[in-house]
């Protein structure tokens, strides 16, 4: 089997965690795991004294957990909806309460800044939901853009950082971005289940919203400074998190992963342009490459991959728009392989 898709080919010393006993979790020995955990994450996305809360739940636990508990205290949301995650954003405001303004961006196009701007003057929200990289269309966003505006406006910044997390470049100090949002499965290319919420040390002693039991940010925080958590962990999940973090610590940080998904990409995108694949992205995101075939039957190539080579990739919301994903194992002869059989199937 060949995966293109999240959290794409993991490694074979991280997939054999899964396959081993699984140890008692109240334990010392695996709240130093956890506490590590924290340390090491809290560096590759630079938020020096802020906290990460390790929940067992995919990213839209995560992005519901913030909407729960800090989004949930603010007077006014404003959304960033350029895709199907942005959108997210928006629903989960309207389904707890919250005034927002849905701010429409049309399909892989970036954000016009200058509007941007002027719509915050005129809505004057107090928070500001994003995503970094809209992974439904493959655009990546301008945070240092938006952090300049959030910045002269006031306004606090949340970012869902789900998929470019060791895939783009992030510094949430630098760009003072108050909440950011991970998991598992993407970037970190270990299994789907756990998502991780960085506080910035500014939110420290924030009076939370609570509007969640499971998600609660002061029962989670408070479990977790001794490194556990309020309900039973994804114990084998929180391991291979443990063993992948220390991989990238011992190979200097978030750096090199990041260059390796950037020279995936451009492997891939040089291939796109010998097929004639477009690729409709303003400004695309080395996470994932999605582009538009030629696909005469719909959902021929995505069927025959799977049938015919095990092999998966990612259907896009548009016929023929397909999404290749950087994150896991691949290698140039796999890409090159990869968008051979796309053509072949393509034509069919
Ligand atoms: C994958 C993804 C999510 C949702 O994550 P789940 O793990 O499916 O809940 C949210 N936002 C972005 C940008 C994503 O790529």
């Amino acid at each position: 089997m060949r995966s293109y898709v999240f959290p794409g080919d993991i490694e074979k010393r991280i997939s054999a965690i899964g396959s081993q006993p699984i140890p008692y979790m109240r334990t010392d020995e695996f709240s130093r795991i956890n506490k590590d955990s924290e340390r090491i994450l809290l560096k590759l996305i630079h938020c020096k004294n802020g906290r990460a809360i390790l929940y067992t739940g995919s990213g839209t636990g995560a992005m519901s957990a913030t909407v729960e508990n800090y989004v949930s205290t603010k007077k006014k949301a404003l959304v960033i909806d350029g895709g199907s995650f942005g959108h997210r954003w928006y629903e989960m405001c309207r389904y707890y309460g919250i005034p927002v303004f849905n701010y429409l961006v049309p399909f892989a196009q970036d954000i016009d800044y200058n509007d941007l701007e002027k719509t915050l003057s005129r809505e004057k929200p107090d928070v500001f939901l994003c995503q970094h990289h809209e992974t439904s269309t493959g655009q990546l966003f301008n945070l240092e853009k938006i952090s300049a505006i959030c910045r002269r406006h006031k306004i606090s910044l949340v970012v869902d950082a789900i998929s470019s997390f060791l895939a783009e470049e992030l510094d949430m100090d630098a760009l003072e971005i108050d909440i950011c949002i991970v998991s598992s499965q993407k970037g970190l290319n270990i299994p789907p289940g756990l998502s991780v919420v960085f506080l910035r040390k500014n939110l420290n002693g924030h009076p939370w919203g609570r509007k969640g039991y499971y998600w609660d940010f002061e029962d989670n925080l408070r479990n977790l400074s001794r490194g556990q958590t309020p309900f039973s962990p994804a114990t084998t999940l929180f391991l291979q998190l443990h063993a992948r973090l220390e991989q990238l610590e011992a190979e200097g940080g978030e750096v090199k992963n990041i260059a390796r998904v950037h020279h995936r990409a451009g492997i891939f995108r040089r291939l796109c342009r010998e097929y004639g694949w477009e690729i409709p992205a303003e400004v695309p995101s080395f996470a994932i490459t999605g582009f538009q075939t030629k696909e005469k039957t719909p959902g021929k190539v995505f069927r025959s991959l799977i049938e015919k080579h095990q092999t998966f990739i990612m259907p896009g919301d548009r016929p023929g728009f397909y999404r290749v994903s950087h994150m896991g194992l691949q290698t140039e002869e796999d890409l090159r392989e990869l968008a051979g059989r796309i053509h072949e199937f393509e034509t069919e």
